[in-house]
């Protein structure tokens, strides 16, 4: 439907002008009291809208117990920390950070220990509107970890 004004543009505005209601276009659409809007686009299946699902990247973190995980695994495979650590290209006194859960791995280095020792390290990390119900409950988002060692807290444990 073309504007009722100029004649040219799509009309996507409903407008009322001295009583008259008028579709016109986005141009046209301040001559007058505005009484509706464009409507809304239809969303097209599989077609990501732009912005909070435009990354396309799902979030990941990295699962309870990384740190028996990676440590069973590597001696069910008889690997010494040390010839994990050279095999990943990381340090050894680092891997056993990460072994006593000290240090908490990156996706990066995840990846490595994932393929290298044939475990599973990291999960999707749940929306963040559960992320917020499952820290009350006592679960850990790598966020919080990363806040954790930041803080360190003050009673021993
Ligand atoms: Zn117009």
């Amino acid at each position: 439907m073309e504007c009722e004004i100029c004649g040219s543009a799509e009309a996507e505005y409903l407008i009322q002008v001295e009583g008259a209601k008028l579709r016109v276009c986005r141009d046209c659409s301040d001559t007058g009291r505005l009484l509706a809007g464009p409507p809304p686009k239809p969303q097209k299946a599989g077609v990501k809208q732009d912005g909070s699902l435009a990354e396309g990247r799902q979030e990941l973190e990295v699962v309870e117990g990384y740190g028996s995980i990676i440590s069973s695994a590597r001696k069910k495979m008889g690997l010494p920390l040390e010839v994990l650590a050279e095999r990943i290209n990381e340090k050894a006194s680092f891997l056993e950070r990460v072994e006593h859960e000290k240090t908490l791995p990156d996706e990066k280095l995840c990846r490595k220990l994932e393929k290298e020792l044939h475990i599973r390290l990291l999960e999707p990390a749940v929306s963040s509107g559960t992320a917020e119900s499952k820290k009350s409950a006592g679960g850990v988002t790598l966020g919080d970890i990363i806040e954790i060692e930041k803080k360190k807290p003050a009673k021993g444990g």
